[in-house]
């Protein structure tokens, strides 16, 4: 609930001086509450300094205010990439799982989708050349652990990855189905 009795808002604030005069800068002749965005803001704070020292206090406690408030924004910052640099390290501790999926390209063709293979240190350069000559189709590495491969060899890749990579077992191998288009 406000105190204020609308009427009062009619008469003159006590706590500015009437008529309100904008004071304008002697350095860049702006007023000088647009000298900083002055080039030579450096000068119109020494013209402040020595003509208008009330306002020059003003300007400079304005600067600490904002200094005080990009320091807790870097604060802020520097929290949130803390905690990106804590899931990086995370990364280790990704589950070990290789995942199969098909994917449709053009009206009938499908590709295999295979990721996690790097789960379990493999070289995907390695394996998408490996699936290449196996299924002698195009594979190719599609992503940060992703391989594409042309053909719908998913089912096959139950059998081939542990064959080629016994520290994968077929448990290992989650299958994601059909990717919707
Ligand atoms: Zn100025």
């Amino acid at each position: 609930m406000s105190v204020e009795h609308p009427e009062y808002r009619l008469g003159a604030d006590p706590k500015i001086n009437y008529p309100i005069k904008v004071q304008y800068c002697g350095n860049c002749t702006l007023p000088i509450e647009y000298c900083e965005y002055y080039p030579e803001y450096e000068k119109c704070k020494q013209w402040l300094e020595r003509n208008l020292p009330t306002e020059f206090e003003k300007v400079k406690l304005g600067e600490d205010g904002n200094e005080t408030g990009t320091g807790e924004d870097e604060k802020k910052r520097q929290k949130r990439g803390g905690k990106g640099m804590l899931k990086a390290k995370k990364k280790e501790d990704v589950p070990k799982l290789v995942t199969v999926s098909r994917a449709p390209r053009g009206k009938k063709k499908s590709v295999t989708v295979v990721t996690g293979l790097s789960t379990f240190d493999i070289d995907l350069k390695v394996a998408a050349k490996f699936f290449g000559s196996k299924f002698a189709c195009g594979s190719s590495v599609t992503g940060e652990d992703e391989i594409v491969i042309q053909g719908d060899v998913k089912d096959d890749l139950f059998d081939v990855i542990p064959d080629k990579w016994p520290q994968i077992d077929e448990d290992s191998i989650d299958d994601l189905g059909d990717q919707k288009r």
